[in-house]
């Protein structure tokens, strides 16, 4: 690469650049590394050349190139930042910035358990989404440069290469710089396996290549004919894409089946359908092996027509098919982003730098829905933690502001009782240092350390915080116990003398079991401690006060009743015109009770139903065929017979409520089959309860003893629905 070259392939891709921008970089960088060698022997600012270059191959944006030629001067040189701005703006200086800050934490990892926080602190340090890009070129640069270091330093950075950049890689969408970042860690870490791959892939290269080379020629000519500007490639397979099949299903190299490739790529939707469809008049189309991730995008983003079909050499051979732009964002994913953004077509992109920002996050929620397209760029989306190193390379994350007591308790509850100070990064720290991202931290314990209160200010972590007081709870329990007990002594003996002697303190253990504790020894302690009021405690020793409940805890023990409770009679006896003590269906829609004026409705196989004389079904009914409704009375009843009803109420929602209601309903010897609450309004309670009544009169007496109830707003009879019509009735 040289200059030139790196500045007429950004001006094609980006016309509007700064002409001075990139050679000014270039100049600015080759005199500050000036005298500096890479170990193979060549000049160090070939180096952020074509670092430069990488990221102009993906399309990035020119203050990325920019930084990019500049990457290395601020670590390497002393060169001073404000020097970057004076000369190409702030923005080129946040990207080196950003590029060098990234460079000073060592990510090492040897497990790949690590590597998951790795990637999330290495995301957590960068400022901008750019600096990420830099960092992947910067790294894959380096991974072409392997060849002189020592052979476990190669290994330390391949594997760091696969653990960390090409994931970051593939979840930015940047394929052109996943596969081969993946395929020189592939070759550094497992050199067999990639030796023999290689080996058997270029054996049939030359059949495979010419069969490649012809059908392009026979697809090309057909395309020709109608007028469809195409490319046509042969794609290679990368390597370490094929060991991973080969792991993955267990095949060996012969069965792999799918080594030649053909890609498509042309100006529009429209016509990738036509040269499908053209592919499949070719060749045959091998059935199931078609996937239209045009019309259904995979969740990266990527846009293509897959089709196999038998080839020349009567092989499987892969077609994909595209546009120009899905190919660009199938290749530069995230970096091209910012052409497009020039582009002036923003919002679809928008949405597509969601989801690779969502894949950089790896969870599925917690991005906010309405925002500026730059916020975006900016990478907050590790704002709440903090992740640090310990002596040993594990990486641990705690909430942002957390500092030495955090981490030593995240070790070991131990380690945190007993830290006497930390290091951090070498040098010795106070107990109030806050952590920044990449400290390498390492606790000094001491037996004569212990927690105090003050502990409980500087600690963040929630986990921590209880450690410490449980500690601080134990050491002083004796204490604590003792002063509980006074407190408690102290609030009876203020009582007015009736409420004392109601007092039943022979179930104290009691409730101190009901509030999690162990036994009055704890109930004092929590007392004394200050976790619990005494008057708490005296309240729930007072015999006639139930244990708080909201009413909507209290329903719950109705919810299922009305499946359990044996049903109301569905059926009653009628009579109609001289005839007598006909068993008619009582109907669902109006639920008639005895007492009711009601008319008959003969079903079509069903018998008679009983419907309620205003029923609007039957209204409705009775204008279509007049001859199937008859007028009906009410017959002589069983005196065990009881029919379901529903009523509603509204009232004050308060504690004890429905233990009242229900008290009162069993007084008049009604039967409650079920209830339910609706208590979404602020201190009002629905409530919904099931009765089974034996007529109209008597759930009317229901209704009005229910008015008169303290706390009760309203209270009405409401159409009767059964559990399997849904709860709320229309
Ligand atoms: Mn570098």
């Amino acid at each position: 690469m040289v200059i030139s070259t790196l500045n007429r392939i950004v001006r094609e891709y980006w016309p509007a650049v700064d002409p001075e921008l990139l050679p000014g970089a270039y100049a600015f960088a080759d005199r500050a590394h000036r005298g500096q060698m890479r170990l193979d022997g060549s000049s160090y600012v070939q180096h952020p050349l074509e670092v430069a270059g990488l990221l102009a191959e993906v399309e990035s944006d020119p203050p990325s190139v920019a930084a990019g030629l500049l990457h290395d001067v601020v670590e390497d040189t002393d060169i001073d930042p404000a020097a970057i701005e004076a000369e190409f703006g702030g923005t080129v200086r946040t990207l080196v910035e950003g590029v060098t800050k990234l460079s000073l934490a060592s990510f090492r990892t040897r497990q790949e358990e690590q590597a998951h926080n790795l990637r999330k602190m290495f995301l957590a340090m960068a400022d901008d989404v750019r600096v990420i890009l830099i960092k992947l070129g910067d790294r894959l640069h380096n991974m072409r440069t392997l060849a002189p270091l020592a052979p476990d330093r190669r290994r330390a950075i391949a594997e760091e290469t696969l653990y960390i950049y090409a994931p970051l890689a593939h979840r930015l969408g940047v394929r052109r710089f996943k596969w081969e970042l993946e395929d020189l860690a592939f070759k550094t870490l497992e050199p067999e396996s990639f030796r023999e791959i290689s080996r058997r892939i270029g054996a049939g290269r030359a059949d495979r290549e010419a069969v490649v080379a012809q059908a392009i020629e026979e697809l090309q000519a057909q395309l020709r004919e109608v007028r469809i500007s195409a490319t046509l490639e042969g794609r290679p397979k990368h390597f370490y894409s094929i060991y991973q099949k080969m792991q993955r299903q267990s095949i060996d190299f012969d069965h792999l089946g799918d080594l030649m490739a053909l890609r498509v790529v042309v100006d529009s939707v429209p016509e990738c359908y036509s040269v499908l469809g053209f592919v499949h008049k070719l060749w045959i189309p091998i059935t199931d092996q078609f996937s239209d991730y045009v019309a259904k995008p995979k969740p990266n983003g990527y846009q293509s027509l897959h089709t196999k079909v038998v080839g020349l050499n009567g092989q499987p051979m892969e077609v994909q098919i595209r546009t120009r732009e899905m190919h660009r964002v199938a290749e530069h994913g995230i970096a091209a982003h910012w052409r497009y953004k020039e582009g002036g077509r923003p919002s679809q992109f928008d949405e597509q730098m969601m989801v690779w920002l969502r894949q950089l996050r790896e969870l599925e929620d917690h991005l906010p829905d309405e925002h500026e397209w730059l916020e975006l760029v900016r990478l907050d989306l590790f704002k709440d933690e903090v992740f640090v190193f310990t002596p040993n390379w594990d990486v641990i994350n705690l909430p942002a502001g957390a500092g030495p007591l955090d981490f030593a308790y995240r070790i070991h509850t131990n380690v945190g009782h007993h830290c006497a100070g930390a290091k951090v990064n070498g040098r010795l720290v106070s107990l109030d240092y806050k952590f920044r991202n990449g400290d390498i931290v390492e606790i000094t314990t001491s037996p004569h350390a212990h927690p105090t209160v003050d502990w409980l200010k500087l600690i963040v972590s929630s986990g921590a915080k209880s450690k410490v007081r449980r500690y601080l709870r134990d050491q002083v329990r004796g204490e604590h116990i003792e002063e509980g007990r006074e407190a408690f002594e102290k609030a009876v003996r203020r009582l007015p003398p009736e409420e004392r002697s109601r007092l039943d303190l022979g179930t104290l253990a009691e409730v101190a079991r009901a509030l999690n504790l162990r036994d009055e020894e704890a109930l004092f302690a929590a007392i004394g401690f200050g976790e619990i009021e005494p008057e708490t405690v005296i309240a729930r020793l007072q015999p006639e006060q139930e244990a708080p409940k909201s009413v909507a805890e209290e329903i719950e023990a109705f919810r299922d009743l009305e499946e359990a409770h044996p049903a109301a009679a569905a059926r009653a006896s009628v009579t109609m015109g001289d005839i007598d003590g006909l068993a008619a269906r009582r109907s669902k829609c109006c639920n008639p009770l005895p007492g009711d004026p009601i008319k008959g409705y003969i079903t079509r196989g069903q018998g008679l139903a009983i419907h309620r004389a205003d029923c609007k079904n039957l209204l409705h009914r009775a204008a279509l065929e007049p001859e199937r409704v008859q007028d009906l009375n009410w017959g002589r009843q069983r005196p065990s017979d009881t029919y379901r009803a529903s009523i509603e109420l509204v009232a004050l929602d308060r504690v004890g409520l429905l233990a009242h209601i229900t008290a009162v309903i069993s007084e008049t010897g009604v039967n409650i089959a079920s209830a339910s609450v609706d208590a979404e309004k602020r201190n009002v309670a629905t409530i919904r309860l099931v009765v089974d009544v034996e007529n109209r009169a008597e759930l009317n007496r229901l209704v009005e003893r229910l008015r008169n109830l303290i706390d009760v707003i309203d209270v009405r009879p409401v159409p009767y629905k059964s559990p399997s019509q849904g709860r709320r009735p229309s």
